[in-house]
């Protein structure tokens, strides 16, 4: 499913597509190149908060390994 999320800098639309109604972890606006760590709830954003490139590293990494185990 195709969730859409508003930049708070920005305000730009962007999307995201979740597997899961829940989801917390990283987004990245497309225009502003912005890093959030985002939580949703219900396909709406509940929390938005600012993230370093090295947090946005470390919690893709976390996402990848997530998806490898539900894959398996
Ligand atoms: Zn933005």
């Amino acid at each position: 499913m195709i969730v859409k999320i508003k930049c708070p800098k920005c305000e730009t639309e962007g999307s995201l597509s979740l597997s899961d109604p829940l989801y917390q972890g990283p987004y990245r606006c497309w225009k502003c190149r912005e890093l959030f760590t985002i939580k949703m709830e219900n396909n709406e954003l509940k929390s938005c908060e600012p993230l370093s490139q090295e947090e946005f590293e470390k919690q893709q990494e976390i996402e990848s390994l997530r998806a490898k185990f539900k894959r398996q």
